[in-house]
C-alpha cells in the first residue's frame, strides 16, 4: 500500500459560507508555557517541529483524540489544540455514566497494556492503589499495593488492581472463560459430550478445513461441537451474521492465538514459575481500573489539556470537512446553537472514516463508496439496580454480600437476546452508591443502529432485558428492581466485512492529505483497544512533531499483529 504523503501547495482559506467561524485567534489565549518547561517532561519535546501558534483540530474526545491532545500540549502548550467531541462527555465508548449515584462502565473496560509509554501515561494520571479498597478492607483481602500508592478510602485519583473473573452461563450453568479441561466442564457437559467434544476436536485436527470463514477458522481450532456450543450463536448474536459469512481474517485479528492448545498451556504452565510463562493476553487474571470506571481517566485528560490551555468544545458534531488543494482547510460543527466553523493547520481525527469521508467535498466515488460501504455494530447497554440475584457464589472467591465474582459473563445461550453481563460491583466497589446492599448489573445488547432493537423505548427495554433474565434463571420473578438506565453507543464495533476488504485505497486516499492523521478506533476502522487507541495518537504526535518525516505507516499499523482485544 502507497502511504508517501503528496506534496501540495498551501492555498488561501476558503470563505464560510454561513454560521460561526473560529479563526485561530478566537480560540481564547493560550497560556505561555510555564517555567518548568514541558521539554523536561516529555521526552518527543526534543525532537519538535516548532508548532507555536498553530491550530491543530481533533475530532472526537474519546481516549485516542484526548491522548493527541495531552500529547501535544506536553511537547508545546503553545500549540493551539482544540478538540471537537459531538456528545455532551469526554471518554467516547470508554466514559464512565453516572446515574443516581450508580456507575456504568458502558462496556467494562479493562485496563491492560504491553506498551509501556500507555502504561506510564496511565500511571502519571492515575497512580496504582497504595492500601486497600473498601471491599478489600471489608472482606480482609490482601492486595498488592504499591509502596506509597494513594488510599482508595481517601483519594479519587488511583488506579485500582482488580482480580479477573469472568465465566460463560449457558444453559444456566457456569463455565470457565476461557474453557478449561477441568472438572467443572466435565461436570457441566457430563462425560458422554466431553467424549464427543474431543474427538471432534481430533477430527478436526486431522481433517482441517480451508479457512474460507470465520466458521471454519473456529472449527479448525476448536472442534465443531465446541464451535457450535460457544462460538456459532454467539457470534452471530454480536455481529449479527452468521461466521459462515465471516472472513476467517476476523477470527485471526479476534481469537489472537486462543485455541484448545493455549488454553491447555495455559493450565499447565500454572506449574511453572512466573517469569518462563508467555500468557496469552486473553487469559491475564488481573487488570488495573480507575476507581470511578474508565471515564475518570478520560476526564483527568480532559481537565490536564485544558489545565495546559487547549479546548474542548461537547455538543460539537464535525459534519463537513473541507478541503482545498489537497488540504483540509476548515472543520464545520453542528451544535446546539448552530453550525461553527474551525479553520486548521493539522487535523487529527478519531472520528468514524464512515462519517469522517461522508463530510468531505470532492471525493472520488469509488473512495466515498468504500467509505459508505464500512459497516459496524451498535451496542445498547442496561443498567438495573436489584437487591440480589438468584445466583450464588459458589465458588472460593470471596466477595461482598456474597454475589457472585464475576467481572462480566457472558450469555451463551441462543434463546436470548442478551450477549453479556456486567457486574459492576466486582469491577470496583466504588461504581455503586450501596455496594453492601444493591447488585448493579450492566446487560448488553448488539443491535444495529435504526432497527427495532435500538429503537425501543426506554421502558420497553427495561422490561426486554428484565424478562430474559426471568427466563434465564438469574433473576426471580418478584425481585423489584430498584433503579434502571439505558445507554445507546452507535459504532461500537468497527467490522471487518463489506468493503473493509478495499480498505487500503481509502486510507491511502486519506494519507493524500498530508494535514490529515486519522487516528483510534473508528478513526482507523480498527479493532482498537484503549491502548492501541493511544498508540496511533502518540505516533500521530511524533510524525507532526518531527516534522512529519516519511509515511505514516506506524501510525496505521497499530495493533495489526495478531493481539489481545477486549472481548465481545
Ligand atoms: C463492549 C466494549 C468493551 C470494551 N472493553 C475494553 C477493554 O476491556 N479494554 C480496552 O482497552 N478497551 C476496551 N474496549 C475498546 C475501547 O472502548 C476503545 O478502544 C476506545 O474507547 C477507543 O477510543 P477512541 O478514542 O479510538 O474511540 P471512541 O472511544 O469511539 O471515541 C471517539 C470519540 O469521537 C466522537 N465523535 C465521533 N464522531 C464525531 C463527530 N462527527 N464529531 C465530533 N466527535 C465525534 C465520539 O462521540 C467519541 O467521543 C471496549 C469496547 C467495547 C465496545
Amino acid at each position: 500500500m502507497s502511504r508517501s504523503p503528496r506534496t501540495v501547495r498551501r492555498a488561501p482559506f476558503p470563505g464560510s459560507k454561513n454560521g460561526t467561524r473560529y479563526h485561530v485567534h478566537d480560540l481564547s489565549p493560550m497560556k505561555p508555557e510555564t517555567a518548568q518547561s514541558a521539554s523536561q517532561e516529555n521526552p518527543v519535546r526534543s525532537a519538535s517541529k516548532d508548532l507555536t501558534g498553530k491550530t491543530v483540530v481533533i475530532i472526537g474526545a474519546g481516549p485516542a483524540g484526548l491522548t493527541a491532545g495531552y500529547r501535544l500540549l506536553r511537547a508545546n502548550r503553545n500549540i493551539r489544540v482544540v478538540v471537537l467531541e459531538e456528545s455532551g462527555c469526554v471518554g467516547g465508548i470508554s466514559r464512565t455514566v453516572e446515574h443516581n449515584g450508580n456507575r456504568m462502565d458502558i462496556g467494562g473496560h479493562r485496563f491492560f497494556s504491553k506498551d509501556p509509554e500507555v502504561n506510564t501515561m496511565w500511571q502519571e494520571l492515575m497512580p496504582l492503589q497504595g492500601k486497600p479498597s473498601f471491599d478489600d478492607i471489608v472482606l480482609g483481602r490482601s492486595i498488592s499495593a504499591a509502596p506509597g500508592g494513594p488510599d482508595p478510602e481517601k483519594t479519587d485519583r488511583v488506579m485500582l488492581t482488580r482480580p479477573r473473573v469472568s465465566r460463560i452461563y449457558y444453559k444456566r450453568l457456569f463455565f470457565d472463560y476461557p474453557a478449561k479441561m477441568n472438572w467443572n466442564t466435565l461436570r457441566n457437559i457430563g462425560f458422554l459430550t466431553t467424549f464427543r467434544v474431543a474427538m471432534s476436536y481430533l477430527r478436526a485436527m486431522l481433517r482441517p478445513l480451508p479457512e474460507t470463514s470465520l466458521e471454519n477458522f473456529y472449527i479448525n481450532r476448536f472442534g465443531r461441537r465446541l464451535y457450535t456450543m460457544f462460538f456459532e450463536g454467539y457470534t452471530e448474536k454480536v455481529w449479527g451474521r452468521h461466521p459462515r459469512d465471516i472472513s476467517a481474517s476476523w477470527g485471526a485479528q479476534r481469537v489472537k492465538g486462543l485455541s484448545i492448545t493455549a488454553v491447555l498451556k495455559n493450565v499447565f504452565s500454572k506449574c511453572v514459575p512466573r517469569g518462563r510463562r508467555k500468557v496469552e493476553t486473553s487469559l491475564i487474571g488481573e487488570f488495573l481500573y480507575p476507581k470511578y470506571g474508565p471515564g475518570q481517566l478520560w476526564e483527568a485528560v480532559a481537565s490536564e489539556i485544558e489545565a495546559m490551555g487547549g479546548k474542548i468544545r461537547l455538543n460539537h458534531r464535525v459534519a463537513q470537512v473541507r478541503t482545498q488543494n489537497g488540504m483540509v482547510r476548515e472543520i464545520v460543527c453542528e451544535t446546539p446553537a448552530g453550525t461553527v466553523s474551525f479553520e486548521a493547520d493539522y487535523v487529527i481525527s478519531s472520528m468514524a472514516l464512515k462519517d469522517l469521508v461522508g463530510g468531505m467535498n470532492d471525493v472520488p466515488p469509488e473512495i466515498a463508496q468504500i467509505a459508505a460501504g464500512l459497516p459496524y455494530r451498535d451496542f445498547v447497554t442496561i443498567g438495573i439496580l436489584v437487591d440480589k440475584l438468584n445466583l450464588r457464589n459458589e465458588t472460593k472467591l470471596k466477595t461482598l454480600n456474597d454475589i457472585i465474582p464475576d467481572c462480566w459473563i457472558y450469555v451463551q445461550d441462543t434463546g436470548v437476546r442478551l450477549g453479556r453481563i456486567q457486574v459492576f460491583n466486582n469491577w470496583s466497589p466504588y461504581m455503586l452508591r450501596d455496594p453492601e446492599h444493591s447488585l448493579w448489573i450492566g446487560l448488553e445488547y448488539f443491535c444495529r443502529e435504526g432497527d427495532e432493537h435500538w429503537t425501543r423505548t426506554d421502558a420497553d427495554w427495561k422490561e426486554f432485558a428484565v424478562s430474559e433474565l426471568v427466563r434465564m434463571g438469574i433473576l426471580n420473578p418478584d425481585e423489584p428492581v430498584r433503579d434502571y438506565h439505558i445507554e445507546k453507543v452507535k459504532k461500537a464495533y468497527p467490522a471487518y466485512f463489506d468493503t473493509y476488504e478495499r480498505i487500503d485505497a481509502l486510507t491511502a486516499y486519506l494519507d493524500s492529505f498530508p494535514n490529515l492523521y486519522c487516528i483510534g478506533r473508528n478513526g482507523q476502522h480498527r479493532y482498537n483497544n484503549m491502548d492501541h487507541s493511544m498508540v496511533t495518537a502518540f505516533e500521530a504526535v511524533k510524525h507532526l512533531l518531527a516534522g512529519q518525516p516519511g509515511d505514516r505507516n506506524a501510525i496505521w499499523n497499530v495493533n495489526t499483529e495478531k493481539e489481545y482485544h477486549e472481548e465481545a
